[in-house]
């Protein structure tokens, strides 16, 4: 699979290495958000917070969607 991005911008071909979680498209190496995401689990009355960060894999896109920005 070929990155999307690469594609979409400039028309170049990239092997992919990650896919974004969002939305699914292929991601090269210069396009792949990669970050720790917390991951809550519920327990007894709470929520808990486990104390390893799981790993979150966007493109650019999705990333600046999801930070607000
Ligand atoms: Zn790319
Ligand atoms: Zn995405």
């Amino acid at each position: 699979m070929n990155c999307y991005d690469c594609h979409a911008h400039s028309s170049t071909v990239t092997t992919a290495v990650a896919l974004c979680t969002r939305c699914g498209a292929a991601l090269c190496t210069d396009h792949v958000q990669t970050r720790p995401e917390l991951v809550h689990r519920v327990r007894g009355m709470g929520l808990a917070t486990l104390p390893h960060p799981a790993r979150r894999i966007t493109c650019t896109l999705c990333c600046k969607a999801e930070a607000g920005e």
